[in-house]
């Protein structure tokens, strides 16, 4: 895990961070919300259904000033499409990510949502069309059904069992002995890392935002349930607009578009086969080493 050590994904960290904290976790976005430094700018609206176009126009961006953590980036999700964010540890990946789920405004450039500029969206509007599984799955202190009801706290249990069927979660939840109503107060409850995982895709499948934020899981996990993760995914990218931080091989083959980042610049961007043709750094990246590395996390 890498909580805590330092900034590295402030995603990650503000979620963790307030989900120890917090009890009812009904309030989180609310921390979050006022947590945040940064308002809307005057005049800003809600954007109800949003479809899920993202467009990047010459966004530069710097968490310190100094130069650029991101700069220029350019780039066009079609709604429903799969982007795979792929490049080395510090490239810039988690900001961009950041700058999407407007933890951060870009210092230069536009984001565009639905050809609207993201400033002039109010960002609870914005946040409640955005759905996150991160790589530590924030659970909270309550029970199972709790948990994944968090997606969508009106959910009737009918929803929440077919959010968690959909997740490969359901047969698994049935197996322990308080089923949906197992507290995860306890540090595991039985769970393992997985099955946590599976819960927090139940979660987000309930939710059923047009936008998804995906961390892939780093963590080495059992062949099966990394087959159930997989059709998990496979079911809850259906249909929205994903950015992942990929670590998968899989993951970044099946992806529409992978964007290929180093150094907080986008070097090349495609599909796995123009990528493979292009003959350039994604090639090399996954003849040589991308498959071993992905071997060996997976
Ligand atoms: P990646 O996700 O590709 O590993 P990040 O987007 O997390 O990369 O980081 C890009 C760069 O920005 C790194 O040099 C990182 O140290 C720096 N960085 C990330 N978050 C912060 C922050 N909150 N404050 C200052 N620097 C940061």
């Amino acid at each position: 895990s890498r909580q805590f050590t330092r900034p590295l994904n402030d995603l990650s960290n503000q979620f963790n961070t307030l989900l120890s904290a917090v009890a009812g976790a009904d309030r989180v976005f609310d921390i979050i919300d006022t947590e945040e430094e940064a308002v809307d700018e005057n005049g800003a609206e809600p954007l109800q259904n949003i479809l899920g176009k993202v467009e990047f126009k010459d966004v530069s961006f710097s968490y310190e000033k100094g130069g650029d953590t991101v700069s220029q980036l350019n780039f066009q999700a079609k709604p429903g499409q799969t982007i795979a964010l792929v490049g080395p540890t510090g490239a810039g990946k988690s900001t961009i990510v950041n700058l999407i789920s407007r933890f951060y405004e870009p210092d230069q450039g536009e984001i565009l949502i639905d050809g609207h500029d993201s400033k002039k969206i109010t960002r609870e509007s914005l946040r409640k069309q955005m759905g996150f599984v991160l790589q530590d799955s924030f659970l909270f202190q309550g029970s199972i059904r709790e948990n994944i009801r968090y997606g969508r706290l009106d959910a009737t249990d009918e929803e929440v069992e077919n959010a968690a069927r959909a997740a490969n979660a359901h047969s698994f939840i049935q197996r322990l002995p308080e089923g949906y109503d197992t507290e995860l107060s306890q540090d595991d409850a039985g769970i393992s890392q997985g099955q946590k995982q599976l819960l927090s895709i139940a979660r987000a499948i309930l939710a059923d935002p047009a936008i998804l934020i995906l961390d892939e899981a780093t963590s080495s996990i059992d062949t099966i349930t990394e087959l159930k993760i997989q059709e998990a995914l496979q079911y809850l990218l259906k249909g929205r607009t994903s950015f992942i931080i990929a670590h998968r091989l899989n993951t970044i083959k099946n992806a529409d578009q992978i964007i290929v980042i180093e150094s907080g610049q986008i070097i090349e961007k495609g599909s796995h086969e123009s990528l493979l043709e292009q003959k350039g750094f994604y090639h090399d990246l996954y003849t040589s080493q991308l498959e071993k590395k992905m071997l060996m996390n997976s």
